[in-house]
């Protein structure tokens, strides 16, 4: 369904560059992997449910969230597909998950004793996380992989998966992913010799899987290169398979005006003009998610690159032009015109961020379109 929207601000979402990089992924690593899209926080920004069914369609198998509530949603909106909830749940959420054939990650003792205790309407599936050095969630140590596994003595928990996360595998240093690596190699040959019934290892992220496609498990989840991003500049510089970015974002200018030498624009008066200057208004600001650190980065106009000048507004900012355009001028912000292009990588340099920040900051405030 199309919605209708009332502003001259909106992203474009390029699904054929979902699937273009599905695609690439697939001829990368051998046939048999399998690929979650990692389809978390609304896709990266991008939509979850339009990107989830065009990965789907592209070949992916799996999708992978980061909260119950995120897997319901794609549910509510008819996808049958595996789903794995790779963040904590609640434990007296347990029986919706299940409900709903929602994959859940745990990796606390407590947690299955609690779930035990519940109703469940079914099966409940089940992956455990392995903290092999991100430190953020997940089983440390072997004792701990012991003692969880003895409380899996429960016929309606189904222990289908196990993963671990790296914390630098798109970094130039390997040093500490070896030691994941080996770490999370031990568990799994531990795990192997004592737990009889199949299970689906994964433990690659985008960089993971673009940079070692001959050393991957039975599944892998591809996140940010998802969306035609690269993990980071070190992979980025590598360019394992060539990616297509899905985003971009594009305003109008809705007022052009001459100003004079020292007249001054938007709040505090922090810009104010060195001789006569054309000043167009674009109708998009921090509520936008285009934040205020942005004052003095590029827009693309006419194909050409033009300063944002003066505190960026609530809804609004400011840029000065190079000769007087017609309201409705398009405006890029993130994307192409002609030949020049402000990349999110770009827009993330700017902010001394990652490029995964970006598509997620910027607010539901502006309609996503879906080619
Ligand atoms: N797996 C887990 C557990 C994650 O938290 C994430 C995202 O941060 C991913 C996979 C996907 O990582 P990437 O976006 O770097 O591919």
């Amino acid at each position: 369904a199309i919605e209708t929207f009332y502003r001259d601000s909106w992203v474009e979402i390029r699904l054929d560059a979902i699937s273009h990089n599905i695609q690439k992924l697939r001829k990368h690593i051998p046939k048999e992997k399998k690929i979650f899209a990692v389809v978390k926080a609304n896709a990266y920004g991008h939509g979850d449910v339009q990107v989830a069914n065009a990965a789907l369609e592209a070949g992916a198998d799996a999708l992978a969230v980061s909260l119950l509530d995120e897997a319901l949603r794609l549910r509510e909106h008819g996808i049958t597909a595996p789903i794995l909830v790779m963040g904590w749940i609640r434990s007296k959420d347990a029986p919706l998950a299940a409900a709903h054939d929602i994959a859940v990650t745990f990796f606390q003792k407590e947690w299955v004793q609690e779930v035990k205790r519940v109703e469940l309407p079914c099966p409940l599936k089940l992956h455990m996380k392995w903290d092999t050095g991100m430190g953020r969630v997940g089983i440390r140590t072997l004792d701990e992989l012991e003692s969880l596994l003895a409380e899996l003595d429960d016929d309606r928990l189904v222990l289908e998966g196990v993963f671990t996360h790296f914390a630098t595998a798109d970094e130039e240093d390997f040093v500490y992913f070896e030691r994941q690596r080996r770490l999370y190699k031990d568990m799994r040959a531990y795990l192997e010799g004592v737990w009889p019934k199949p299970i689906v290892f994964h433990s690659s992220n985008s960089a993971t899987s673009l940079r070692f496609p001959g050393q991957q498990e039975d599944m892998l989840r591809f996140g940010i290169s998802l969306y035609g991003l690269y993990p980071s500049p070190v992979v980025k510089a590598e360019r394992p398979i060539e990616l297509q970015p899905a985003f971009s974002l594009h305003s109008s200018l809705v007022h052009v005006k001459q100003v004079k030498k020292g007249d001054c624009i938007s709040y505090g008066a922090t810009y104010c003009a060195e001789e006569d200057e054309w000043i167009g208004t674009v109708p998009l600001g921090y509520a936008d998610g285009w934040i205020r650190q942005l004052q003095g980065i590029d827009v693309l106009i006419d194909g050409k690159r033009m300063p944002i000048v003066g505190r960026i507004c609530m809804d609004q900012f400011m840029v000065k032009l190079d000769q007087p355009y017609e309201t409705g001028e398009k405006v890029t912000l993130i994307g192409r015109q002609g030949n020049e292009e402000i990349s999110m990588d770009e827009v993330a340099a700017y902010l001394d961020t990652i490029n995964y920040e970006i598509p997620c900051i910027i607010s539901s405030r502006v309609p996503r379109i879906y080619y």
